[in-house]
């Protein structure tokens, strides 16, 4: 053993899967504008944190946390807007939960289906779990190519589904009667991923009745929480019960779970600020579309996607000027040359823009 190198021995030990994977890269942001990763730009509000202080003083970090998070699944049913009858399952952000269910459903040769572009968890997750990935394209707008996916749904029969509602990266929010007939075609489990639903006009929690292979999947890291890492899963309670056998036992923390109900005590205070983020969408979209090197997409998520001449030479250029956004180019074909941009505080904005008329006229 002493005589081989480090790195031969993790690629004698691990799996090949592993060793292919393209680790999820998270860039240097300090120092940077940052509006590359769909985070709320605003803190919470000072007299909610004074309270939030004094709960965390006394907090029993001492103790292993309430595994069932009795209250706070309570705070969230609230916030939800639950149906009668389903249960909730929290996850250490939502990416815990794809996890979980890619391990659920696993059987040998079971298919995680997606569409692309999307969300690239989806598909990393696929790869890791020992799952085979399937991604349908989506038309050229972004819509869902409903023909195609009902073919390979017939075709692959996919033990798990993804959609994410409103999608991640395009920002836009597919036709509801789409994803309803996709819910229904699906032999397996259909996750709806509304991440972004602070920020879009529509949602599958009514439906959850309806339909019982589906599962709504949000997280609160986009309204103000990236930092608690929390998420959760909606949907029948015979479901959920069993997923739950999969969850470990402390997966969400003393402080994220105290924390977390706080804030939900206050959802308004978040809603508000979501509200303020859509307003501020809404005129940055505007100031892009005028633009004419740029086509900026429609949104119903706090980003706006964007495609100029060469996206790579603009990323740069905002980063040279201080401030970090995602390039989204070299990744799926569609998105060549695309680019996406958090919508943060008006100030945020203001330099984006300005940094951006600047990349446009001297590179
Ligand atoms: C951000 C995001 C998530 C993951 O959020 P967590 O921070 O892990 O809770 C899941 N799905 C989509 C579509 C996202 O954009």
């Amino acid at each position: 053993m002493s005589s081989i190198s480090a790195s031969s021995l993790a690629s004698a030990l691990l799996r090949q899967e592993v060793l292919d994977l393209h680790a999820y890269h998270v860039p240097d942001s300090s120092g940077y504008i940052k509006l590359d990763a769909m985070e709320n730009p605003y803190l919470v509000p000072l007299a909610l944190r004074g309270e939030i202080a004094e709960a965390v003083a006394v907090a029993a970090i001492n103790r292993y946390p309430d595994p069932g998070a009795v209250s706070l699944k309570e705070k969230i049913r609230g916030v939800t807007g639950l149906p009668q009858g389903m249960e909730v399952l929290l996850g250490n952000g939502s990416d815990e939960l794809i996890q979980l269910l890619a391990m659920a459903v696993n059987k040998p040769g079971a298919v995680l289906l997606s569409v692309e572009p999307s969300f690239v968890m989806y598909k990393m997750i696929a790869t890791y779990t020992g799952m085979r990935y399937v991604g349908v394209p989506l038309a050229a707008d972004f819509s869902l190519d409903l023909p195609a996916t009902l073919a390979a749904i017939r075709r692959e029969q996919p033990a798990l589904v993804f959609l994410a509602y409103p999608n991640n990266p395009t920002g836009n929010l597919f036709s509801a009667d789409t994803v309803a007939q996709i819910i229904a075609a699906s032999p397996g489990l259909v996750v709806v991923d509304e991440a972004y639903y602070a920020f879009a006009s529509d949602s599958f929690v009514p439906y959850l009745a309806r339909y019982p292979n589906l599962l709504v999947m949000r997280t609160f890291s986009k309204l103000g929480m990236a930092g608690l890492r929390l998420g959760f899963l909606a949907g029948s309670a015979a479901l959920l019960g069993q997923l739950e056998k999969l969850r470990l036992p402390y997966n969400v923390g003393v402080l994220p779970q105290l924390v977390a109900e706080k804030l939900l005590a206050h959802h308004e205070v978040l809603l508000q600020q979501a509200e303020q983020i859509k307003r501020d969408r809404a005129k940055l979209y505007q100031q892009l579309s005028e633009i004419a090197a740029v086509k900026v997409y429609t949104s119903e998520a706090n980003f706006l996607l964007f495609r100029v001449a060469n996206a790579t030479a603009i990323f740069n250029g905002l980063k040279q000027r201080g401030v970090l956004i995602k390039n989204l180019s070299g990744g799926h074909p569609m998105l060549k040359d695309c680019l996406r941009v958090t919508v943060g505080t008006p100030d945020e904005n203001e330099r984006f823009m300005l940094a951006l008329q600047e990349s446009l006229h001297n590179g």
